[in-house]
C-alpha cells in the first residue's frame, strides 16, 4: 500500500535527501554567514582590529541564530516530506537542542556586538527602538528555551505550555523580523533587504501551512462510539466524513482535537490501535492520564474529530524484514503492539510473534478476549500477561525475558511503555544480547 506519510524505507534514497538537506543547509548558512563581510554596515567599516573582529563575529552569531529559528519553525512544522525523511520523534529532539544553540548564539550576539562600545545598560531612546526589539527578543528566545528545559519541573500543565510556547514562537519571529530589517543598515536596501523580505515571508507561509487545516488536507472525521476499555482507558470508534481512506501504518499515531466537544480544543497525540486494512473504521484506546482524557468517556457520539497524520515509525513494516517479533508493551503502551497484532492477523503474517504486556492489576486489561482469538488463528503468537502490583509483583527480569523470547532468531524488538518501565527493559534486552538497532521505542510523550 502507498502511504503518503511513511517513513522513506530506501536507506540509499533516504540518506541521500538527508544528506541533501545538510548540504542546502549549510549553502544558506554561508549565504547568511557572507553577508556580514559581504555588506559591511558603516559600524564595521570604521573600526579596527580586536574591536573589528570581535563587532564582526557579534553579527555572524546574529545571522546563525536568525537561521537557525528559521530552521527551528520547519523543524516543528509536521511537514510531510520532513517526518518522512527524518521521523516526528527525531525531530522533536533536534528542536530541541537547535532551540538550545539558537539561545547561545542570540546572547553571544548583544555581547559581542556592545562589548567593544563598552555599552553596559541599554540607552532607552526612541531611536534604539530596534535595539530594544532586539533585547525583548532575546528574552523571548529565553524564555522559550527555558520553559521547554523545566516546563515539567515548574508544573506547567502541557497544554497550556504548548499554547504559549507556540504563540511566543509566532512573536520570536516577528520580533526577529522586525530587528534584522531596522537594526542595521545592511539590511536598509538591495539584496539583504529582499532577502530579509523573502525570509519572513517564508516564515509565515510555513506558519500558515502549519495552522490551516485545509491547506493540511485535514478532514473532519465523526465519533461513531466511545466504550469503556478496562477500568483506566476509553475505546473511541471514528468514522470518517467523506469517503478519502485515511492510509496508515500499524503503530503509526495522530494528533486527535475535538472542536465543539467538552474537551478544550488542542490536539493530542495517540496511536492508532485499529488495523489499517480497515482505514475507514479507526480505532483509539485513551488512557486516563490528566483532565483532557479523563474527559474522553464524556465526548458524545457523532461529535466532530480532525485528525492530523498519520506519522511515526514504531511499526513492524518499517524493518523491511520477516524477523520473529517482541512486542514488549507497559499499560497503555499496548495500543502500537494491538495495531501491529490485528494488521498480522488480517494479512495472515504468521511469523513468531511474542507479546508481553505488563499491567499493575488484571482490571487494567482490555482486548483480552480479542487477543485469545487471535491467537487460535495465529498460533505462532504467545502472550504473557504480568502483573506488578500486589499479589502477583511480576516483575520482567533479564531471565525471564530470556526465558520468553531466548529461542527466536535475531527478533526484533518494539517497546512501549512508561519511561522508568522502558529504559529498565532496554538495559535487560542489552544484558541478553539484543542489539541496539533491534531495539525499537516509542516513548507516549514529547
Ligand atoms: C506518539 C504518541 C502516541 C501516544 N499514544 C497514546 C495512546 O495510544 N493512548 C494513550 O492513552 N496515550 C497515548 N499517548 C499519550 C497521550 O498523548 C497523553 O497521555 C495525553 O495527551 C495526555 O493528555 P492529558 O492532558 O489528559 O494529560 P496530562 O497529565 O496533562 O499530560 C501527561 C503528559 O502527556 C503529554 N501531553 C499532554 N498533552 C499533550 C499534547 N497536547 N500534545 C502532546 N503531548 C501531550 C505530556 O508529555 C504530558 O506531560 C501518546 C503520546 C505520543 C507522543
Amino acid at each position: 500500500m502507498t502511504i503518503r506519510t511513511a517513513p522513506i524505507q530506501d536507506r540509499g534514497a533516504r540518506y541521500g535527501l538527508i544528506i541533501g538537506c545538510l548540504v542546502v543547509l549549510f549553502l544558506l548558512l554561508c549565504g547568511a554567514l557572507a553577508i556580514p563581510f559581504l555588506f559591511e554596515s558603516f559600524s564595521i567599516k570604521y573600526k579596527f582590529g580586536l574591536a573589528k573582529a570581535l563587532l564582526r563575529t557579534g553579527k555572524l552569531a546574529g545571522m546563525a541564530a536568525a537561521l537557525l529559528l528559521m530552521v527551528q519553525l520547519i523543524l516543528a512544522s509536521r511537514l510531510t516530506w520532513l517526518n518522512r525523511l527524518v521521523g516526528m520523534d527525531r525531530l522533536l529532539t533536534l528542536h530541541k537542542a537547535n532551540g538550545m544553540l539558537i539561545a547561545l548564539l542570540a546572547l553571544a550576539h548583544p555581547l559581542l556586538v556592545f562589548g567593544p562600545e563598552e555599552v553596559t545598560s541599554l540607552p532607552l531612546k526612541a531611536a534604539y527602538w530596534p535595539e530594544i526589539v532586539g533585547a525583548g527578543l532575546l528574552m523571548g528566545l529565553f524564555y522559550q528555551a527555558a520553559s521547554a528545559l523545566f516546563k515539567k519541573a515548574l508544573g506547567f500543565p502541557f497544554h497550556l505550555w504548548m499554547r504559549a510556547h507556540q504563540l511566543g514562537g509566532g512573536l520570536v519571529l516577528i520580533l526577529l523580523f522586525v530587528h534584522l530589517l531596522f537594526s542595521s543598515e545592511t539590511f536598509e536596501v538591495g539584496l539583504p533587504r529582499a532577502l530579509g523580505l523573502l525570509f519572513g515571508a517564508l516564515c509565515s507561509g510555513v506558519v500558515i501551512h502549519r495552522h490551516l487545516p485545509v491547506l493540511r488536507h485535514l478532514s473532519p472525521w465523526r465519533v461513531e462510539k466511545v466504550a469503556p476499555a478496562g477500568k483506566r482507558a476509553t475505546r473511541i470508534h471514528l468514522q470518517p466524513e467523506g469517503k478519502r481512506p485515511f492510509r496508515y501504518l500499524p503503530g503509526q499515531f495522530a494528533f486527535l482535537s475535538f472542536p465543539s466537544s467538552v474537551v478544550s480544543p488542542e490536539e493530542h497525540p495517540f496511536t492508532i490501535a485499529s488495523s489499517p486494512t480497515q482505514p475507514n473504521a479507526l480505532e483509539f484506546i485513551i488512557g486516563k492520564s490528566g483532565d483532557w482524557t479523563r474527559a474522553m468517556d464524556c465526548v458524545r457520539e457523532g461529535e466532530p474529530v480532525f485528525i492530523d497524520g498519520p506519522y511515526g515509525s514504531f511499526s513492524h513494516l518499517v524493518r523491511a524484514d520477516d524477523a520473529p517479533l517482541v512486542l514488549i508493551a507497559g499499560g497503555i503502551g499496548i495500543t502500537p503492539m494491538l495495531s501491529m497484532i490485528r494488521y498480522m492477523n488480517d494479512t495472515r503474517d504468521n511469523r513468531p510473534v511474542i507479546l508481553i504486556w505488563s499491567n499493575r492489576t488484571p482490571d487494567s486489561l482490555f482486548n483480552a478476549e480479542e487477543l485469545v482469538r487471535i491467537k487460535r488463528n495465529h498460533p505462532e503468537l504467545s502472550v504473557h500477561l504480568l502483573f506488578t502490583g500486589a499479589p502477583e509483583k511480576e516483575r520482567l527480569t533479564p531471565e525471564t525475558l530470556h526465558a520468553f523470547m531466548g529461542h527466536l532468531q535475531a527478533p526484533q524488538v518494539f517497546v512501549c511503555g512508561p519511561p522508568p518501565m522502558m529504559t529498565a527493559v532496554e538495559a535487560m534486552l542489552r544484558e541478553i544480547g539484543v542489539p541496539a538497532q533491534r531495539i525499537h521505542t516509542e516513548t507516549f510523550g514529547f
